[in-house]
């Protein structure tokens, strides 16, 4: 697979729904009886590492993010079946500095062969209620340009994870930016419940304009949350993880 959020995209071959912001908001809080199918559990280790929160950029890097990265190169060297992905362009800028060619040469070895990810590209993950999108835009470039001159490749998958407040313009400029899967998490809880229950966590973000979907993007809602932590343990009307509900590939 090209891309390691390829891997969401098992549900290519039914028709997936369209939704636009506006639709998100109608959600109520409307329950179904989950289905008893089997659980497939994909799991994919990423970064989520903010260039500033409680700590200075500096302290971020150094207690966390450079072990980090170091680590992730040496244990994906160790262990084949591994992937990773990475976000923040600014934090591969200060730590690729510091390494050695044999260790640039084995990230990239890493990118290319589809084990490690860059997702999203951009110089931070950006919050998305509040800058104007020139900023997006501005910053995008940086974290793209860095990626493209050090790894020779241009992201195809954005992760947003974190944001606190989603704007139906971020994957508009995704989508013009070349990416082509979005992934987000932090949705309204009900809306959250509501497009679990309908299976409508993968869908085509349709831009409001577009009546044609010219400008559709894949997007798949990360089913994890901090008031909604996962479906399938959720107290509303969700049954429980049970191991003869999971398969097991490893
Ligand atoms: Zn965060």
């Amino acid at each position: 697979m090209n891309s390691v959020l390829d891997a969401l995209s098992l549900t290519s071959g039914f028709q997936l729904p369209v939704t636009t912001t506006a639709a998100m908001s109608r959600a109520d809080k409307t329950q179904t009886v989950p289905d008893t199918e089997p659980l497939q559990v994909i799991v994919i280790p990423h970064s989520h590492n903010d260039p500033g929160w409680k700590k200075t950029y500096r302290e971020y890097f150094d207690d966390q993010t450079t072990h980090i990265l170091s680590l992730m190169v040496k244990k994906l060297h160790e262990y084949p079946d591994m992937t990773f992905i990475w976000v923040e362009s600014t934090f591969l800028d200060t730590w690729w500095l510091n390494q050695t060619l044999e260790t640039r040469s084995r990230f990239k070895e890493l990118v290319h062969s589809g084990r490690l990810e860059i997702a999203s590209g951009m110089w931070v993950a950006p919050d998305e209620a509040s800058p104007h999108y020139f900023a997006l835009v501005d910053q995008m470039i940086e974290g793209h340009y860095w990626v493209k001159k050090n790894l020779g490749i241009v992201p195809e998958s954005s992760l947003n994870y974190d944001q606190f407040g989603y704007s139906s313009t971020m994957p508009y400029l995704n989508k013009l930016a070349g990416i082509k899967h979005v992934l987000i998490k932090r949705i309204n809880r009900w809306v959250k419940e509501k497009f679990g229950t309908q299976h409508r966590m993968n869908f085509r973000w349709r831009q409001i304009w577009d009546s044609q979907g010219l400008d559709d993007i894949f997007a798949h809602v990360c089913i994890f949350g901090r008031r909604i932590s996962c479906c399938f343990e959720h107290a509303h009307g969700f049954n429980s993880i049970q191991n003869s509900r999971v398969e097991t590939d490893s």
